[in-house]
């Protein structure tokens, strides 16, 4: 079973909560894919065995071949392409790899060339595999090392993965591939805000999904009125407690610093199971 962790936005405690949930189930898998910026690692100190890079499909244009009828240009919605003078221009910073140019030149002049744009490392942490990605800076798409790790999960067991924050493409790619999608939340105004936006994208993908309201307090009441008219379950409150905060700041685990937390999080697995995909 896979389980996303992600949000509608940074900073509200996805990771916080991945880690936690991978030390508290047994044997289970993390896999960060928070590649533009992987910090699971800050709280697990992994050994590293093995770094796979990760490439770019980039178009090459043979221009002996090119016509320079545009339809390529006309059909990369990333402008990553440009027909002057006749000839082809490649931006690679800026192109995302889809290959659709290459579909749609009528005469076969565009190859795929390669670029590395990051890599996943992968070892293990207090016991446990651990995946991460990293994407290089300037690089326009963290999709393909997001699907470069989901390759090497390991089909037993239960795999956690560290989404990337926001609701942009490479979420997408995590949570098509989960068998349910745990969305972390803050009770502020932004916190709903971004909320429903990773609501909507769940329901989209029709991915079984429930909400986890980090730094709970008084204003709950705004996420839990969302998650009603929804009909999205709440499966855990953590509460807004300075020795939480203080714990985070020194790189301590949840469940390492509060071990009674542990069983709460194995009671919302359960849940989990219930109401996933397969
Ligand atoms: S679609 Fe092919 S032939 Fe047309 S401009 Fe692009 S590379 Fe040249
Ligand atoms: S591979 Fe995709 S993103 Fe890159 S230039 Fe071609 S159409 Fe544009």
């Amino acid at each position: 079973m896979i389980i996303a962790i992600a949000s509608g936005k940074g900073g509200t405690g996805k990771t916080t909560l991945s880690v936690s949930l991978a030390l508290a189930i047994p044997d289970a898998q993390l896999v960060d894919a928070d590649a533009e910026e992987p910090n699971a690692h800050l709280f697990l100190d992994p050994e590293i065995a093995e770094t796979i890079p990760v490439n770019m499909m980039i178009p090459e244009v043979d221009a002996r071949r090119c016509t320079a009828c545009g339809k390529c240009a006309e059909f990369c919605r990333f402008n990553a392409l440009a027909v002057v003078k006749d000839k082809v221009l490649v931006f690679p910073e800026i192109c995302h790899g889809c290959g659709g140019c290459a579909y749609v030149c009528p005469e076969g002049a565009i190859t795929a060339g390669s670029r590395r744009i990051g890599e996943v490392e992968v070892g293990t942490a207090k016991g446990r595999r651990f995946v991460q990605g990293r994407l290089h800076p300037s690089q326009p798409t963290a999709v393909r090392i997001v699907q470069a790790e989901l390759e090497r999960v390991e089909k037993d067991g239960v795999t956690i993965v560290d989404a990337p924050p926001g609701t942009a493409c490479a979420v997408q790619e995590v949570i098509s591939e989960a068998d349910f999608c745990v969305l972390v939340t803050e009770p502020t105004p932004f916190g709903l805000h971004d909320l429903g936006m990773a609501l909507d994208l769940c329901e989209e993908l029709e991915a079984p999904h429930g909400v986890v309201i980090n730094r709970s307090g008084p204003r709950d009441g705004l996420i839990e009125d969302e998650c009603r008219r929804r009909g999205t379950p709440v499966l855990l409150k953590i509460p807004f407690d300075r020795k939480i905060a203080e714990a985070y700041s020194r790189g301590r685990p949840l469940v390492e610093a509060f071990p009674e937390w542990g069983g709460r999080l194995l009671k919302m697995v359960e849940t989990v199971r219930e109401r996933a995909r397969r």
